[in-house]
């Protein structure tokens, strides 16, 4: 029998017939993805600044 702690809660979780693997259940599990959607959306829009990399030192009239 394998025992992995969970990635969300470190609860020793048994990977033969869950459905959930690597987590102990599906609360955990969706907790997990929940954290990580969350994670992605939190990125703020950073526009890029490429004016000053694009200047050669002379500004245009
Ligand atoms: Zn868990």
């Amino acid at each position: 029998m394998t025992l992995r702690p969970c990635p969300t809660c470190r609860t020793p979780t048994a990977w033969e017939g869950n459905p959930w693997k690597p987590f102990c259940s599906e609360r955990c599990r969706t907790r997990d993805l929940g954290a990580w959607a969350s994670e992605g959306y939190r990125i703020p829009a950073r526009p890029e600044v490429e004016d000053s990399e694009g200047w050669s030192g002379e500004e245009p009239e």
